[in-house]
């Protein structure tokens, strides 16, 4: 006899800036929705600037998304006829979005989370690390590197055009700052 196949499962799109996270997001939810699946989008509001409802890729593609203060908003948001749950920028939310991942796999749904796996100083950044450990799906994807044309893995924060402090805040609003795709040798953080 056969065996009745369970849905629901974690799956991470993770890499550095420019690897191509949002890309992959979205070509995943749009082949979901070829399939007539029910897909919600969601991306945290990290903080009170304009939230476009969309994810956008720097390549220019982009689908609908809802702006979210915080993971508990996603699962006020999910109904049961929902299938998958696709999360960018995953990275931003608090640690209770690890938790909210499972509950939602463990209910039947398809949970498709996309986010930086280091921050510019190459290490882990918040929540991305313990989903690549539950998740049954890891993509790690790579830019390639400005400086060398390398694999790049890291983000490369520039303030005011210089390599940015470890002292500062990962997450700064309104500096003048930039970011390039670097990889592991090209990468460097000012101590
Ligand atoms: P992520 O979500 O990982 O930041 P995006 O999906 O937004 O990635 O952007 C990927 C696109 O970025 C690529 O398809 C390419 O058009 C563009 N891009 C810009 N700089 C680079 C780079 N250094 N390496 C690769 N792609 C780059
Ligand atoms: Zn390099």
């Amino acid at each position: 006899h056969h065996v009745r196949h369970r849905e629901g499962w974690i799956e991470v799109i993770c890499g550095g800036m420019f690897s191509g996270k949002s890309e992959e997001l979205i070509r995943r939810v749009r082949r979901a929705r070829i399939a007539k699946q029910k897909v919600a989008v969601f991306k945290p509001a990290i903080d009170d600037r304009y939230h476009p409802e969309a994810v956008t890729s720097h390549n220019g593609v982009h689908t609908a998304a809802v702006p979210v203060r915080s993971a508990k908003a996603i699962m006020e948001q999910v109904t049961d006829e929902v299938n998958v749950v696709a999360i960018d920028e995953v990275q931003f939310f608090e640690d209770e979005i690890v938790d909210i991942c499972q509950q939602l796999a463990d209910r039947g749904v398809r949970v498709i989370c996309a986010g930086l796996d280091q921050d510019f100083r190459g290490r882990p950044f918040g929540p991305t690390p313990t989903l690549l450990a539950l998740a049954e799906y890891v993509t790690k994807l790579h830019a390639i590197c400005v400086k060398c044309g390398g694999p790049a893995g890291r983000t490369q924060r520039l303030v005011n055009g210089k390599p940015a402090s470890s002292e500062e805040p990962v997450i700064q609003v309104g500096a003048e700052e930039q970011y390039e795709a670097r990889c592991r040798h090209c990468h460097e953080v000012v101590e």
